[in-house]
C-alpha cells in the first residue's frame, strides 16, 4: 500500500502526509471471514488488495482532484439467467481504459484490472451491479508534469435495480459544445466531464431530462453519457461523430440490429420517427421528445431493449462470449 494513502500509524513519507485532522486509513486488520467482511460494509480495490470502502480518504493534494488527472470506466454486471452473474464486454471497458491511462502515462494493467473487478464484484456479493474503476494521478506535484506523481487504481461496485427503460425522457439542445476530439480525445478522461456536467446542469434547469451536444455545423454527437440512435422508415441510424465516445453499447447495438452508422444532423433528428440512447448505464433508453417535440414512437427502441437485456444476461448464446463470469 503506498504511504500516502495509506494508515497514519505509519511513517510519514509524504508532505500530506503532515496534513492533521484526515483521517488516512486502510482497513488495519482485515476481516477473516466474507461475513465478517460484509458486516463492516462494501469492500472496494486499492492498489492491490481489498479494502473496506469507507476506511480510504485521499490526501487533498491529490492531483486528479485538482486537474481531473484520471481516467474511469463505468461497467455492469448482470445476473444472468444461469443463477450465476457476468461482467459485461469487460475486455472492451479495460481496453479503453488503458487507452486512457497510457496518455496520461499511467501503467494499467488489464490483467490486474480484470481480476480486481471480480474480486469485488465476489467480495460485496454484487450480481446487478455498476461496476467503477478509476486510475489516476495521486501526489508528489503539484505542477503539470504527472511523471513523478504516485499513480493509483481502485474498483468500486454498487449494486443496481433493475433499470426499466421506456421512461418518459426529456432531451434538450445543449448550447454547449463537446470536448472537440482536437483537444480531449474521446476516452474517459476524469477532467473531459466536466464539458457532461456543464451540459447537464443547464439541461435540468431547462427542465430537460438529459442533453444533447450538437457541432457548429449542426451534426449531432451524443448525449452527455450516452450514445444516440434514430429510427426512420424503418431503418436504424446510429449516429456518427469524432468527438463522440466509441461506446461499447453502442458497437453491441451496432452489431445486433445491423443498424447503419452515419453522420446525422439535427433536422433529421428532429423529423426521425423514434430516437433511443445508449449507453453502459442507460442501457437502452427510449427518447420521449427532443426540445419538446415528442416522437411518435419507441417501439423499435422498447424492442431493441428487450434483445439488449436477453445478450447482458446470457440469454443468447450466440453472444455469450460478451460475458465474463464473476
Ligand atoms: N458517451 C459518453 C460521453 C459516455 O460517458 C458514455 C458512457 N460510458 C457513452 C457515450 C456510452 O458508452 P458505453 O456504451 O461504452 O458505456
Amino acid at each position: 500500500m503506498k504511504l500516502d494513502y495509506a494508515n497514519p500509524s505509519q511513517e510519514p513519507a509524504h508532505p500530506c502526509a503532515d496534513f492533521q485532522g484526515t483521517a488516512v486509513s486502510v482497513n488495519p486488520s482485515p476481516p477473516e471471514t466474507a461475513d465478517a467482511a460484509r458486516a463492516e460494509g462494501p469492500q472496494l480495490w486499492f492498489d492491490g488488495e481489498l479494502v473496506v470502502a469507507d476506511s480510504l480518504r485521499a490526501p487533498l493534494t491529490t492531483h486528479a482532484l485538482h486537474y481531473g488527472s484520471g481516467v474511469f470506466e463505468g461497467i455492469r454486471s448482470y445476473a444472468t439467467v444461469d443463477g450465476g452473474a457476468a461482467v459485461f464486454r469487460l475486455s472492451e471497458h479495460l481496453a479503453r481504459m488503458h487507452k486512457g491511462a497510457a496518455l496520461l502515462g499511467i501503467a494499467f494493467d488489464i490483467a490486474e484490472a480484470t481480476q480486481a473487478t471480480l474480486a469485488v464484484l465476489r467480495a460485496n456479493q454484487h450480481r446487478d451491479a455498476y461496476v467503477r474503476p478509476l486510475t489516476w494521478c495521486g501526489t508528489g506535484s503539484i505542477g503539470l508534469d504527472v511523471a513523478s506523481l504516485t499513480k493509483h487504481m481502485m474498483v468500486a461496485t454498487f449494486p443496481t435495480g433493475v433499470h426499466l427503460t421506456g421512461g418518459n425522457v426529456k432531451l434538450g439542445v445543449s448550447s454547449w459544445r463537446r470536448n472537440p476530439a482536437t483537444s480531449l480525445p474521446p476516452l474517459k478522461l476524469c477532467g473531459a466531464y466536466v464539458n457532461s456536467i456543464l451540459a447537464k446542469a443547464e439541461a435540468k434547469a431547462n427542465g430537460f431530462d438529459e442533453a444533447l451536444f450538437v457541432d457548429e455545423r449542426g451534426h449531432v454527437v451524443e448525449c452527455t453519457g450516452a450514445n444516440v440512435f434514430m429510427v426512420k422508415d424503418g431503418d436504424i441510424v446510429a449516429v456518427e461523430h469524432a468527438d463522440a465516445l466509441p461506446g461499447i453499447t453502442r458497437d453491441t447495438l451496432l452489431e445486433l440490429t445491423r443498424a447503419t452508422s452515419r453522420t446525422v444532423t439535427l433536422e433529421e433528428l428532429r423529423d426521425a420517427d423514434e430516437v433511443f440512447v445508449c449507453g453502459t448505464a442507460a442501457e437502452v433508453t427510449p427518447i420521449a421528445s427532443l426540445d419538446g417535440r415528442r416522437f411518435d414512437s419507441d417501439d423499435v427502441g422498447r424492442e431493441v431493449a428487450r434483445i439488449y437485456q436477453r445478450v447482458v444476461r446470457g440469454e443468447d448464446a450466440q453472444h455469450r462470449s460478451w460475458l465474463t463470469n464473476v
